[in-house]
């Protein structure tokens, strides 16, 4: 059955694409039956995260305030348990490690957590960056609780890589977004993995960012095209990592 008259009036984002590349169904109880999204461990940690470090660079939150906010706070932010201790403890330990010694690369901060409305693909987009700085260049930096390894810079890109470029594609659809807002576009994409205290840095693609908005625009054709919702049961994704699985009939059959 096709939902066009929801879909039609659809602000888009990165998130509300990609969710029907992980599952389709798992779109369809979000945006089109509006199934109550409930969160997992992995979702609450990143959360919490990206609060403690927006409170931070906005200045809300001082260096000596940091880690009594975070310990302090910890377990009513992030109340699901994951599927095991270890994983518990090692998020724990790993936030606890970045804070203690937070050094972020940039001072000359322009916004923090920055919603803007842009055009993207042909559609209206919204897009919420963690933070935009102009130290040596304008720097879309997205936080990520993620531990993504740097470019290898190999001829033939290894897995890691092309896990990179599918990342990168939320910074291109962003970048959109800051040329609409700011401008230009941003000379630096940037993603903070603070459990590993990584930084991956990457110049701007305008030929990047074509091939982003050719990807957005075929999905979006795509979601508006479907009539079936097929559910792509993932052990671990159906478990962990989708929000509306308490009401899907399908997460019981894996
Ligand atoms: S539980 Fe699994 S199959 Fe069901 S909507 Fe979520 S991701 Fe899709």
């Amino acid at each position: 059955m096709k939902y066009d008259f929801i879909i039609n009036d659809m602000v888009w984002s990165f998130s509300r694409i990609t969710t029907f590349e992980d599952c389709p169904y798992q779109w369809f109880l979000i945006y089109i039956y509006g199934s109550e999204k409930r969160s997992g461990f992995f979702a609450e940690y990143g959360t919490f995260m990206h609060d403690i470090l927006g409170k931070y660079l906005s200045g809300d939150l001082s260096k000596n305030r940091i880690i009594p906010y975070y310990t302090g706070n910890f377990l009513a932010n992030v109340s699901t348990r994951p599927p095991r201790s270890a994983t518990f403890r090692n998020y724990f330990q790993d936030g606890l490690n970045y804070l203690s010694n937070i050094n972020f690369p940039h001072s000359n901060i322009i916004a923090v957590e920055d919603e803007i409305d842009f055009v993207f693909a042909g559609h209206k987009f919204v897009g919420f960056i963690d933070c935009l700085s102009n130290d040596d260049g304008l720097t879309i930096t997205d936080h990520k609780s993620r531990a993504l390894k740097q470019r290898s810079k190999r001829k033939t890109p290894t897995r890691n890589d092309e896990e990179l470029d599918l990342y990168y594609r939320q910074l291109y659809v962003y970048a959109a977004g800051v040329k609409a807002k700011y401008g230009e576009y941003p000379k630096w994409l940037e993603f903070n993995c603070f459990r590993t205290n990584t930084l991956i840095r990457e110049p701007f693609d305008e030929s990047k960012l074509r091939e982003t908005e050719q990807w957005a625009s075929e999905l979006i054709s795509k979601i508006t095209a479907c009539d079936k919702w097929n559910p792509y049961p993932d052990y671990w994704h159906c478990k962990e990592l989708c929000d509306v699985s308490q009401e899907c009939e399908f997460r019981e059959m894996i």
